[in-house]
């Protein structure tokens, strides 16, 4: 099999025996529920309810009229509790809406037949941004925003993200085994909504059943090509694959749109199919429960909101666990609590035992330049975690500190293990503080 891939990167080890074929469970939904206003990026919603109202299933609860930003909507059928902060597994603590489930039945979200030709590009859009559909794969960019190019952007190319190329994670590949009509149904309204007339589904070439399969299933169409890829940490980040399957650039400081292409993960694409044909909001998704301090590693479906300690209740957790990680090992988030709720953009909960999670002391660097060889944008690394260190927020900039994807390549392969991602996610943030002012 050929396969394509980008300059850099990392092959750490892929450890996902443990999980990957484990076929998706849909779980029974927690007593109660922490559904955070703010699970995309953009602003966060505004609650449509208030405490002691009774909520439906699907029911929205939160907007906002921004732009960028998409509603949420109960998980289940109950009462709000409470409207308060609540632990967040992306930004520590954040405003949720707490629901204790009613524990009645789970609503039939019944299948249409639906045409795609029947409907305009708007009304795909309405549907996704109604559905509160946000980026899967990790970002939770809203998918309205994504489909809604402005009209000098001609975008003639969609490309679905079935990669995964986070170590442990199987939540996609399980998707695209178990639902891949919904894939192609999802990658096709994408492409309705944006007027691209050619789809790419990218595959990691470790995924060989789902490259079969999927490929299998789109002989007929002209117009998609399944495109397999070298397994590659970070394969799957939006400018790796574009680079790797059309070949173009993103520019420094531009997004897929300036090369006329959008990415969406298959996950997404499997969300905006369910809002098409079922007219269901984006209310559970499928999550890799897994790592050594797991007792039965799994893919759930799980209802959004749903606590971690509840999950991890389901599956069995090991007396050596000691980390817990929302994503995965590369660049998934840490948490200080069992409390934080599965959101839109979480796909795995990621347990590490303590000896997993020894970490060396950092030393001086040694000017190997391995953190430059593997940077996948062609980044200074060492250089701009020395600027951070020195605190000069200033100069960041013309070292291209914005066009980091915060992949961690450059800490993963440092032989001083030197906290190079860590530093330059606070020398953005420091950037940012100083160019917002102008
Ligand atoms: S500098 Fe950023 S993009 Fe480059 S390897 Fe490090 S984290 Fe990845
Ligand atoms: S990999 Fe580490 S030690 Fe080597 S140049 Fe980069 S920062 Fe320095």
């Amino acid at each position: 099999m050929r396969t394509k891939t980008f300059k850099g990167g990392v092959h750490p080890p892929e450890s996902k025996n443990l999980s990957k074929d484990k076929k998706i469970e849909r779980i029974s939904p927690p007593p109660e529920l922490t559904v955070p206003l703010s699970q995309h990026t953009g602003a966060p919603c505004r609650p449509l309810v208030k405490k002691k109202d009774k909520v439906e299933e699907g029911q929205k609860i939160g907007d906002h009229d921004a732009f960028i930003s998409c509603p949420v909507h109960s998980p289940v059928s109950g009462e709000i509790i409470s409207i308060d902060k609540f632990p967040h597994p992306t930004l520590g603590e954040a405003e949720a809406l707490l629901i204790k489930w009613d524990g009645g039945d789970r609503k039939n979200w019944d299948s249409e037949d639906v045409d795609l030709s029947s409907l305009s590009p708007e009304d795909i859009r309405k549907k996704v941004r109604e559905a509160g559909i946000a980026g899967m794969g990790g970002a939770a960019f809203p998918t309205h925003v994504k489909i809604s190019p402005p009209p000098e952007k001609k975008i003639d190319t969609v490309i679905l993200n079935g990669c995964e190329c986070e170590p442990y994670l199987t939540a996609d590949h399980r998707i695209m085994l178990e639902r891949h009509e919904d894939c192609l149904f999802g990658l096709k309204a994408i492409m309705r909504a944006t007027g691209a007339k050619r789809g790419y589904i990218g595959i990691e070439d470790n995924k060989k059943d789902a490259i079969s399969l999927i490929r299998y299933s789109t002989e007929a169409e002209n117009s998609i090509e399944v495109v397999p890829l070298r397994t590659k940490y970070p394969q799957g980040g939006e400018k790796m694959l574009i680079k790797a399957i059309l070949g173009r650039e993103v520019p420094s400081g531009g997004l897929p749109l300036d090369v006329g292409v959008v990415v969406s993960n298959v996950g997404t694409a499997v969300a905006v199919a369910e809002a098409i044909k079922k007219a269901k909001p984006l209310i559970e998704r499928v999550v890799t429960v897994t790592g050594s301090g797991v007792s039965n590693p799994s893919n759930l479906l799980v209802p959004i909101g749903t606590p971690i300690r509840y999950i991890l209740d389901l599956c069995g957790i090991r007396e050596n666990a000691r980390a817990i990680i929302a994503g995965g090992p590369m660049m998934g988030i840490s948490q200080y609590t069992l409390d934080a709720p599965v959101i839109k953009g979480t796909s795995g909960i990621l347990v590490l035992t303590e000896e997993e999670i020894i970490q060396d002391k950092e030393k001086p660097c040694i000017r190997c330049a391995r953190c430059v060889d593997h940077c996948p944008m062609g980044l200074l690394p060492t250089t701009l975690a020395k600027l951070v260190k020195a605190e000069k927020w200033e100069m960041l900039g013309e070292f291209n500190i914005m066009d980091c994807i915060e992949c961690g390549c450059c800490s993963y392969v440092c032989p001083s293990k030197i906290p190079i991602v860590q530093l330059i996610k606070w020398g953005k943030i420091e950037y940012r503080k100083i160019t917002s002012r102008g």
